[in-house]
This record gives C-alpha cells, sequence and structure tokens, in this order.
C-alpha cells in the first residue's frame, strides 16, 4: 500500500482535542458510515447492553443512513450527584454522551469503534494528488482560538511524524489533470495558492484583499493561468482606492443581511451561541426586527461601526485572514462554482462583521480577538456547512441578480 502523503496547514498541526464536547453537544445530525453500522450490529450480538443502546439512540434517517438521535438539549445537567455517576446520559445533544463528558461507545470500545464523522471532526480532509490535505472547522472552540494566530499560515508537506487514522468512508476527492480538466478547474491547485497569496496581503485591509480575490475570481478561464497573472500584473492600485470610494448602499446592505439571516432561521440551530446573536440583533438593538430598515436602524449600526469597531480593526483582521485562508484551504473553491464559492466567502464577512458590530454596540466595548471567535464560532456552527442553506440562499440571490461580481462588492464596502 501506497504511504499516506499530507498537507498541513500549521494550525491543523497543533490542534488537539481538548475534549471540552461541545462538537457531541449539538443538534447536528450524526450519519454513521456503513463500516462502523456493521461493527456496531457485530458488537450487539453479544452485549445486550450496547444491543439496548443501538436501539434506543439510532433511528433510520432520510438517507437511509443511521443516524444517532441527538437530545433536544443543549446544556449539560448541573445535577452534581448525576455528574458524579458517569454511566448516565448527560442528555445534552449525542445519546452517547456521559455525564462525565465522555463518549460510551469510545469508552467502552476505544477510539477506533468511533464513526468517521467522529473521527474526522473538526478536520475535513480532501484527498488530492499532493495528497491528504487538512482544514478546520471553527465550530470547535479549540479550533477556533488558533485563529489568534499572528504569524502568516505556514503548510507543511508530510510533516515529521504526523499521521491521521485511517477512515471507512470515502474522503472528498480531487482527481488528476484530467479529472480536474472535466471539472473546468484544471488550474486549481495554482488558484488556490493565488487565492490564498492574495488573502496574505498584509499590506492591504481584509475588504481590499476581498475585492482583489474577486476581481480574479471574475477574470479566471480555465487554463489560462498565465493571462491571469498577466492581469495581475497590470491592476491598477488606484483602482481599488476607486472601488472603496464607492459611497455605500446602507440600505442595500442591512436589507440584505436581514434577508440571510431572516432565511437561516429556517436552518439555524438553538444552540446558546447562536441565540444569543438573534437576540441581539432582533431583541435587544431592534435592527432586524423588522421588514424595512429604517434610517434610525441604519444610523444605530453606522454610529457602533464607527465608535467600536473600524478604529479597532488592527485587533481583529489577522483572525479574518486566518478564517479565510482555511476557506479556501478547504477547498470550497473546488466544490462550488467559483463565483458561488466567492459569494459565500463574501456572505460569511459580512455575516461576521455584523454580528460583532452588534455585540460591540449591545455591549458597548470596542472589538477584540475573543468577540470575532464567539461570532465565528457560532456562525460556523449553525451554517458554517449546511448545502441546503446555501442552495436556497444562492437560488433566492441569483433571481435578484446579486451573484454578479458588482452586488457582491457592493456588500464588502462599508
Ligand atoms: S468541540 Fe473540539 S475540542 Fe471540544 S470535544 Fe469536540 S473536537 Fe474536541
Amino acid at each position: 500500500m501506497n504511504a499516506k502523503h499530507y498537507l498541513i496547514p500549521d494550525y491543523v498541526l497543533d490542534f488537539k482535542c481538548s475534549k471540552c464536547t461541545e462538537c457531541c453537544k449539538t443538534d447536528w445530525k450524526i450519519y454513521i458510515d456503513d463500516k462502523t453500522a456493521e461493527l456496531y450490529e457485530k458488537i450487539a450480538q453479544s452485549d445486550e447492553l450496547f444491543a439496548e443502546e443501538v436501539k434506543n439512540n439510532f433511528k433510520k434517517a432520510k438517507n437511509g443512513k443511521k443516524e444517532i438521535i441527538m437530545n433536544n438539549v443543549f446544556e449539560e445537567t448541573d445535577d452534581a450527584e448525576l455528574k458524579k455517576d458517569s454511566s448516565h446520559a448527560c442528555k445534552a445533544g449525542c445519546s452517547f454522551l456521559l455525564t462525565d463528558g465522555r463518549c460510551s461507545i469510545q469508552k467502552r470500545f476505544g477510539e477506533e469503534a468511533l464513526s468517521d464523522t467522529c473521527k474526522i471532526y473538526p478536520r475535513y480532509i480532501t484527498v488530492t494528488e499532493r495528497g491528504h490535505e487538512i482544514a478546520l472547522s471553527f465550530s470547535c472552540p479549540t479550533a477556533a482560538a488558533k485563529l489568534k494566530n499572528k504569524n502568516q499560515i505556514q503548510f507543511y508537506y508530510d510533516p515529521e511524524g504526523y499521521n491521521f487514522v485511517d477512515i471507512n468512508g470515502k474522503y472528498d476527492k480531487i482527481g488528476n489533470f484530467m479529472d480536474r480538466r472535466k471539472h473546468g478547474k484544471t488550474n486549481y491547485f495554482d488558484i488556490e495558492e493565488l487565492l490564498i497569496d492574495i488573502m496574505q496581503l498584509k499590506e492591504m485591509d481584509i475588504e481590499t484583499r476581498l475585492i482583489l480575490t474577486g476581481i480574479v475570481i471574475d477574470k479566471i478561464k480555465d487554463g489560462d493561468l498565465a493571462g491571469l497573472h498577466r492581469y495581475i500584473e497590470h491592476l491598477e492600485i488606484d483602482l481599488f482606492k476607486e472601488i472603496k470610494s464607492i459611497s455605500t448602499n446602507h440600505t442595500f446592505n442591512l436589507k440584505f443581511i436581514k434577508e440571510a439571516i431572516d432565511l437561516a432561521l429556517m436552518f439555524i440551530l438553538r444552540h446558546h451561541d447562536t441565540k444569543k446573536l438573534l437576540v441581539t440583533a432582533y431583541d435587544d438593538l431592534e435592527i432586524l426586527n423588522e421588514s424595512i430598515i429604517t434610517t434610525e436602524k441604519i444610523m444605530k449600526f453606522v454610529d457602533g461601526y464607527n465608535k467600536y469597531y473600524r478604529p479597532f480593526y488592527d485587533n481583529i483582521s489577522h483572525i479574518y485572514e486566518n478564517y479565510f485562508v482555511n476557506y479556501i484551504f478547504s477547498k470550497r473553491f473546488y466544490n462550488m462554482k467559483y463565483i458561488e464559492a466567492y459569494f459565500l466567502m463574501v456572505l460569511f464577512f459580512i455575516l461576521i462583521r455584523f454580528f460583532v458590530v452588534c455585540l460591540c454596540i449591545k455591549e458597548e466595548r470596542k472589538v477584540d480577538e475573543d468577540m470575532i471567535i464567539e461570532v465565528i464560532r457560532a456562525i460556523d456552527r449553525s451554517i458554517g456547512h449546511n448545502d441546503t442553506y446555501y442552495k436556497s440562499l444562492l437560488k433566492m440571490v441569483k433571481t435578484e441578480g446579486y451573484t454578479k461580481l458588482p452586488y457582491i462588492i457592493s456588500l464588502i464596502i462599508f
């Protein structure tokens, strides 16, 4: 068998699960891959207790797979006696989570008995001709804390001693040259590197880096990498200044945010992180509570932006940079059309900025690293990888023409 190769960013290399169990206390859908399901059935034949757990804690999902029943509660019990007794399910999130914070499957049968989903989280693994490429989900608090790193992210090929356990299911894959060509993404890896380089241009602010990303995305013609480089070389820096000086349409901006968040409410999770953001924007500040975005609401938001966010932007720019480098490295631009992945990137940016400013206004304090990380965690936890939401949103915005570059850029400028 060929040895496994890896291409790993430093923050993935440093990641170590802190066993906080936050990922178990959700209402995500946890499907069990077929091989793990077979293993559980085999164990259940000779283990009555586990047979009972299999009967009570799994259901058949619409896609025919086994799915863990998640309890509709996200906080662990505070009953001290119950907590001491680790034989009880803690009733927060996953049915296999015990009150001592351990997973009953892992405790009894070892890590190898966990499903692929549980082994992999919070990683995204894509197998490519460069090896196993691993990015992170920032819904995990320990992963999100890695965003604080102020040094430029470094990538390592086959770092010494690194190995990731084998999983049963199919990895996401990016095929060879011919496959990529069929996909219309012959030069995908070069494009990915170029987008990461743009996102790491520290001399520009994040808005400018995002605008440049959009301009590049708009010019990609499959196979013509040289043409793209020529275009970038001749880009006038004044162009960005001109674009950024276009006066912002705050009403359009906030109206779009309201539509995107209203739609997300249909899919959003009920975790306390997400609830806090929604309550802040809808109830406490009353910015999104009505369909009309009045001048008063806009003024409240713009004042907060100018008072608590923009002057302290340097406190958080590295967090955005790291977040978007991970976004690019998680292969969104391969798995979606370039312009759609770009639209989604901008959507994440404006949602993060919006909720951060709302928190600043509510708490009357300037933006800091912990605040933006709190928002990123909540957003990644709720809509970070919700394809159903993305499809619905893209359908909605396409009919309004908002996936065209000028519209997307107008959302960035504030
Ligand atoms: S949320 Fe992250 S750190 Fe916490 S248990 Fe899950 S993987 Fe580990």
